[in-house]
This record gives C-alpha cells, structure tokens and sequence, in this order.
C-alpha cells in the first residue's frame, strides 16, 4: 500500500486574463521511506503540485480535478480540521524562504514547542522543551541556542532549524521546495546530507522539488520531469540517469557540468518555457525541441510505458514504448 497517491490532479489558477492550468493530469505514488524528485524550469507547477499534498495551493487555485490519498485517505476530501491534524503530522512542507516562515520576534524554542503543543496538546511544556533539545541537537545545533532569535542565524542554519519544525512531528511525509536555492553550494550540500540522515533516522518519505536535475539524480530514487504543468517522464533515478527518453530530459542532462569529463561541451536548451495563459496546442516542449513532427504541433502526446517504472509523454515513442524513428524499417 502507497504511502501517498496522486490520480489524474489537475490544478488550475483562475485569472482575470483566463485560466492557467499549472498541474495537469498527473498521476504517481510513493512509498513509505521512499524519495521522489520534482524537477523542472521555473514556472513548471513543482511547487503547485508539492503545495496541493498538504492542500495548501495558493489562493486563486483550486483543484479541479484528481484525488490525492495518504494512507489510503483522500485529503481532498477531509474537512479543514482534519486536514490540520494531517498537516506536520503526517506530511509537512519545508518552505523555500525560511525568513518568511519563522516568526521574527519569536525565540527558535517556541516556534517548536508551540508547533508541539498546538498538535499534541497533552504534551506539557517540560516534555515539549526535551524533544525541542533533542532535535535541534540533530540538526547540528547547539541546544543554547533555542533562546536566539531567527536574525541570529545564517542562512543556513535557518534552513537548518526549518528542517527541524517540519521533522518535529515525525511525519511519514516530508517536501522539501528548494531547501537550499539561497545558500551556497558547500552548505547547500550539508543541508542536503542532514535532510537525508534525518530522513533515515525518522524513516520518512521524502519529496524533493528542484530546478536542479543534477540535485535531485542525486538525491532521489525517482523522478518526475515537469514541464508547463505536465509530467513528460517518470522513471527511477538510475534509468532517468542511464536512459533518459524525453528530449527535455535529455536537454536538462546535457546542461550539467560533469568534472570528469575534461572535454565535456554543455548544451542549453534552446528557447524558453511556454507563457501559461496561452501554452503551445499539441506537445507543449515542440517550440524548443528538435524532433518535432507535424504531430506534435496539434496533438497531444499521451504519457506511454517505456519500461518497468518507467513513462514518457512523447511521440518519438510508439504505443508499446519502442522508439519510433530508431525502429522503422527502411
Ligand atoms: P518556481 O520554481 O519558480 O517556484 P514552479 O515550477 O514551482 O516554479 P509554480 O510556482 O507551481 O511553478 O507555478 C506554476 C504556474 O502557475 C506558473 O505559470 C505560475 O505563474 C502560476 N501560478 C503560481 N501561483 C500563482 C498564483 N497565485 N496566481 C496565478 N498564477 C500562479
Ligand atoms: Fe519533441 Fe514531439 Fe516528443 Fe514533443 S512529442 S518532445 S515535440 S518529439
């Protein structure tokens, strides 16, 4: 049994200027202690789709289709009390910027201790101050300092304690939004082995959203390829790594530096990504991709199995997942 499963969600943000369809039809499951990657561009619906996993897709949008269970319960369907017991207890969101999300006038102690009590209310102090201790002594951090205030870390021991408020409640489930974007790349690193010994130690699944496919081959075994709101390739990490089928993927992997290879060329992928009040008719990549057909300016490429756990959403491929082109016969 999944710990989490998505069916056909699809999400739109009504504007004054007509609809944008951010998720479409995107369907995947994950197990418990499993990770899975969100990777694309800017604008490509990861942190619409991560936000909808704890219902909290950002106001105009709404959820106009699909279903999303956890633990066998389809959340779309609880009320909001219900909802708030789910949200950190069972699966929580680390957020991008965590200035925004810790209370400036606040100390770092009772952003936890409160987070412990509002949930568990017969938790009393002394005991919530303990588990207080002892995460924040798991994140690397001096216990002394649950007295400081938020401006009395760095950036990434921010990050850090961000991490903390969302294990404090051992949920099964953990999203990460780009944990690490504002950090430089030695602390992003150490953020990023702290999420993951966290995440062996507490035993949670684990929802990785980055722009950086590099990151996430990394750190995840699986991964979702978004692009203007539709998932073009699903696969395990080291098939998405080894065999990588969509264009864009194969882009995306052109475009990360390899230090072993000296004489590597890195390829951008031309163009950009689609305005989404107006998304391109047929597959919504053909403006930037090299293959395109005739097809694939009207027609929207259907997402095919192309192997064991593996699914691509391109017309290179034919209905039993062969490539097209490579296996016509001359
Ligand atoms: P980023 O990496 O920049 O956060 P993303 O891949 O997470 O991008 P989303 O933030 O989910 O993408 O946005 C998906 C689409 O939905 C974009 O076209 C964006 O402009 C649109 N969008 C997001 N939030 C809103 C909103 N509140 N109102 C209208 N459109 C929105
Ligand atoms: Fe390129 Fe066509 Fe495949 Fe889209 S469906 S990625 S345009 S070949």
């Amino acid at each position: 049994m999944p710990l989490l499963e998505v069916g056909s969600l699809t999400i739109d943000y009504p504007t004054s200027r007509g609809a944008i369809r951010a998720v479409e039809d995107i369907s995947f499951s994950l197990k418990k202690g499993e990770t899975l990657g969100l990777a694309g561009e800017s604008g490509s619906g990861k942190s619409t789709l991560g936000l909808s996993i704890i219902r909290l897709v950002p106001y105009p949008g709404v959820i106009v289709k699909g279903h999303i269970k956890i633990d066998e319960t389809d959340i779309l369907k609880l009320p909001e009390d219900e909802m708030r017991f789910i949200r950190g207890r069972k699966a929580a969101y680390i957020f991008q910027d965590p200035m925004t999300s810790l209370n400036p006038v606040k100390r770092i102690g009772a952003h936890f201790i409160e987070l412990i009590r509002t949930h568990e209310p017969n938790t009393g102090k002394e005991e919530a101050f303990e588990r207080t201790k002892t995460v924040v002594k798991n994140l690397g951090i001096l216990s002394e300092r649950i007295n400081d205030y938020p401006h009395q870390f760095s950036g990434g021991m921010r990050q850090r304690i961000m991490i903390g408020l969302a294990i404090a409640l051992n949920p099964d489930l953990v999203i990460a939004d780009e944990p690490t974007t504002a950090l430089d790349v030695i602390v992003q690193a150490k953020i990023l082995d702290l999420l993951e010994s966290l995440r062996k130690v507490y035993g949670m699944a684990l929802i990785l959203i980055s722009h950086d496919l590099s990151i996430i081959l990394e750190r995840c075994d699986k991964i979702i390829i978004m692009y203007a709101g539709h998932m073009l390739e699903y696969a395990t990490s080291i098939e998405m790594h080894r065999n990588p089928k969509h264009p864009y993927t194969q882009g995306l992997l052109q475009s990360i530096p390899n230090i072993e290879l000296s004489d590597q060329k890195l390829v951008a992928i031309p163009g950009s990504p689609p305005d989404m009040l107006n998304p391109p008719k047929g597959c919504r990549f053909w403006p930037r991709c090299s293959y395109a057909k005739k097809i694939c300016r009207v027609k929207e490429p259907p997402l095919i199995k192309v192997g064991r756990n593996h699914f691509v959403r391109c017309f290179l491929y034919g209905k039993k997942g062969v490539h097209v082109e490579r296996n016509r016969k001359s």
